[in-house]
């Protein structure tokens, strides 16, 4: 057997082979929704391009590989990713997730799901205990982000995983936020790993795409099928965009990472910021477990302006030049975000605000541009 190869090689080699027909260096997108068989049920291992494709297949090993699980499975988008999850539980199963995630999955969990007779406790999960006291024998599911979205607190995967050993209960988790780079939730103890690949795996803002990683046969299989059966899937092209964006995703993170805490200690010194929200901070009451659980810090900051309301905050946010206004994080140039109008719309005001997500605050997801040029940005807008 071949030697498991480290991570920076994984991303370009991992679960890869040369492609059969002319020696491709690169899968070839194949664009195709079906394949001939020389007798009924006699073809190549392809019939129906929902069911597979080459392409699709080639982008799932190499999920797999980055994460160091068994099985990768695609979807449309991160969120088609999410909603296959939920469909291995039953009405009447109930579910715990962080009480800190992104709008789209609160939406899918209390306006789709709950008409499904499905039950979701939104929890600070940092707290073990009160995680404790909440799981009951109905609980099926716990749904973990880390680094939460947008206040990048960090939760402790392990932790979760040392309570929910014996009991029959999924651990999932989102790791968008901190790509496969910095964060490998299954060697943490997870059962399930999920990804809005459209954000750092990609990487290049060009494309929407889910993605699962497991290790456990069952679940690979279960979850093929529901995505079979439900017909989420991404068409060959994104699979080839988002293949592309993982070969670079080692050099992007390192120095996404690079700038990240450069502009969190930049922002952090500023006379006019009241908080900046990065787990880097030794001061930061999630350092330890982030030192522990992830590579390095990451690229994602929000902050809260001195004594600043809805406007001053939208009014800096126009000043800023490189950053552009817009959803979405992960890709190569910088944006900004103001989540409680944008990302976070969804989720009403008093449950967003109890987690932190004032009107004040700003977001931001800063890209591989020269962190000098960044900075700049950033002093112009804060001057008064
Ligand atoms: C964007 C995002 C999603 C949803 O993914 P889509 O690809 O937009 O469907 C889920 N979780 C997190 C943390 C995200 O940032």
């Amino acid at each position: 057997m071949k030697k498991k190869l480290r991570f920076n090689s994984r991303v370009i080699h991992g679960g890869q082979s040369i492609e059969k027909g002319y020696g491709a260096v690169i899968p070839p997108i194949y664009q195709t929704s079906t394949y001939a068989q020389t007798s009924p049920g006699n073809h190549k291992g392809y019939e129906y391009s929902r069911t597979h494709n080459p392409t699709r297949t080639a982008l799932e090993n190499s999920l797999a590989s980055i994460e160091s699980g068994r099985h990768g499975l695609v979807f449309a988008s991160g969120l088609a990713a999410m909603d296959a999850i939920l469909k291995l539980l039953n009405s009447g199963d109930e579910i715990i997730a962080s009480n800190d995630l992104y709008g789209g999955s609160f939406r899918l969990l209390t306006k789709i799901f709950n008409k499904f007779k499905f039950k979701s406790h939104f929890l600070d999960l940092r707290n073990i205990n009160e995680l404790k006291s909440k799981i009951n024998n109905r609980t099926k599911l716990i749904w973990v982000e880390t680094p939460t979205n947008p206040m990048m607190n960090i939760i402790d995967i392990k932790a979760i995983r040392s309570i929910v050993r014996e009991k029959k209960i999924i651990l999932a988790v989102d790791n968008t936020f901190a790509s496969p780079y910095l964060q490998n939730p299954l060697l943490l103890g997870a059962d399930i790993v999920m990804h809005s690949a459209t954000k750092y795996i990609a990487g290049h803002s060009d494309v929407i795409l889910g993605a699962i990683i497991v290790n456990s046969d069952d679940l690979a299989e279960k979850l093929a099928f529901i995505q079979n059966a439900s017909g989420a899937v991404p068409g060959p092209m994104d699979c080839f965009l988002t293949l592309r964006g993982i070969k670079t995703l080692s050099v992007r993170m390192e120095r996404h990472c690079y700038n990240g805490k450069k502009i969190a200690q930049f922002l952090n010194k500023h006379p006019r910021i009241d908080k900046v929200f990065w787990p880097g901070f030794r001061s930061n009451p999630n350092y330890n477990i982030a030192k522990q659980q992830m590579k390095d810090f990451g690229a994602m900051i929000s902050f809260i302006p001195k004594e600043a309301n809805y406007k001053d905050s939208i009014k800096i946010i126009k000043k800023l030049n490189i950053f552009t206004l817009a959803e979405s994080l992960g890709g190569v140039e910088s944006l900004s975000g103001h989540p409680a109008s944008m990302t976070h719309a969804s989720i009403p005001k008093e449950i967003r605000e109890k987690s932190g997500v004032l009107d004040s605050l700003i977001r931001l997801s800063i890209g591989i541009e020269d962190e000098k040029d960044l900075i700049d940005d950033l002093k112009q807008a804060l001057n008064k």
